[in-house]
């Protein structure tokens, strides 16, 4: 068989989860994040999905826009990260310039071409990371004069917008106003301001601007953990489902060690499943003796150390299980839930990585 480990992922809760979207950025413009694959769910499925009813695609890569070109998707994609000019070009791409360097190179390639390009530009607000930073407007309008290149967006974004405490992100949004103004105040004409991501979206009426930019609320998961914004997150639907076919039953009596370097031990005659999924298909080994997944309905734990390519479920107390009966990893069965954000908080990290690891390396499947 190949990796036992498949991820179905609902197309229907995307469309969902872009109406709340909608709703809380009172119907602005949307840039929908598909960058990493779509957080594992699949870009180009994913984009299909969202073509006729988003304004904008977000990747990190020209690869990941070329991939989308490929397959036949024309709505206008952002690159954040990578403003390779030649693919800029060839695919018809919207490049984030974040110096000045970056934006004579695409000047160069605009005028080889005799065409123009429409960039957006990034400002560093206080994510310390990419960005115009000093002297941000003054380089800004020297970039909107070089010929070849309109600029059409200017962007920012969050570091922090996932706190109650929303100083440093209203700092920042203030940051992100003043040079709006001054822009504006200099004759520049920029169609579309844009910094909110998705904890922006949920909790920052004021982060809006001309459009939003989310990715994870759209796959399902709000950025925001506490409990004053439940009521908006029980409305957004993982689209995610991780599940793998139990491999083996097995009657093992009381003493016996399980998995490497035997951290469990059994205290009773028990009946342990092997499940094939293990740290190589993202299943971190974080999760040794410290997950749970659903088998009949049940909530069962993991047992013993996560291998490369397989781990231990205890099923002692399940009543009726077969071999090849399903294990879910992240998703629903009976009134039983496991999301990813519950793994997350187990593995000391964020739903964004565990949505990346399971979902770009299991075997994928469409429900529409
Ligand atoms: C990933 C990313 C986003 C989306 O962030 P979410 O927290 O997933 O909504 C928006 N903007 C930029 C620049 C990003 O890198």
């Amino acid at each position: 068989m190949n990796r036992g480990a498949i991820a179905e992922i609902d197309l229907n809760s995307i469309s969902n989860n872009l109406r709340v979207i909608k709703d809380l950025s009172n119907n602005r413009p949307v840039i929908a994040v598909v960058k990493a694959d779509a957080y594992g769910h699949g870009a180009v499925d994913i984009s299909r999905k969202l073509v006729n009813e988003v304004d904008y695609l977000a990747v990190a890569f020209t690869g990941e826009a070329r991939e989308l070109r490929d397959s036949g998707i024309n709505i206008p994609i952002i690159v954040l990260f990578d403003p390779d000019a030649a693919d800029i070009f060839k695919y018809n791409l919207i490049p984030v310039i974040g110096d000045k360097k970056t934006a004579i190179t695409l000047s160069k390639e605009a005028e080889k071409n005799n065409r123009n390009v429409s960039v957006h530009v990034k400002v560093d607000t206080g994510m310390g990371r990419l960005g115009f930073t000093e002297n941000t407007t003054k380089e800004i309008l020297e970039i909107a004069n070089l010929r070849g290149i309109s600029i059409d967006g200017v962007m920012s974004h969050f570091s922090e917008a996932d706190l109650l405490d929303t100083s440093f992100a209203m700092m920042q949004i203030n940051r992100f106003n003043a040079i709006k103004a001054e822009l504006l105040n200099n004759g520049l004409n920029v169609r579309l301001f844009h910094i909110a991501n998705s904890a922006a979206v949920a909790t920052l009426p004021e982060s809006r601007f001309d459009a939003v930019r989310p990715g994870l609320m759209l796959y399902g998961y709000s950025p925001i953990q506490k409990t004053e914004v439940r009521s908006q997150k029980s409305e957004l639907i993982p689209a995610m489902t991780v599940k793998a076919k139990i491999l083996a039953l097995r009657r093992l009596p009381t003493d016996t060690p399980i998995s490497y370097g035997r951290t469990f031990i059994t205290k009773r005659d028990s009946l342990i499943g092997v499940i094939p999924i293990g740290y190589a298909d993202g299943f971190s080994r974080r999760f040794s003796n410290n997950a749970e997944v659903l088998v009949s309905g049940k909530k069962v734990p993991v047992v013993g150390r996560v291998c490369m390519d397989l781990t231990m479920i205890d099923l002692t107390d399940v009543e009726h299980v077969e071999e090849g009966d399903e294990a879910i990893i992240i998703g629903r069965q009976g009134n039983e839930s496991i999301d990813a954000a519950e793994l997350a908080l187990r593995a000391d990290t964020i739903p964004y990585e565990i949505l990346t690891s399971l979902g770009n390396m299991a075997k994928r499947v469409y429900n529409s």
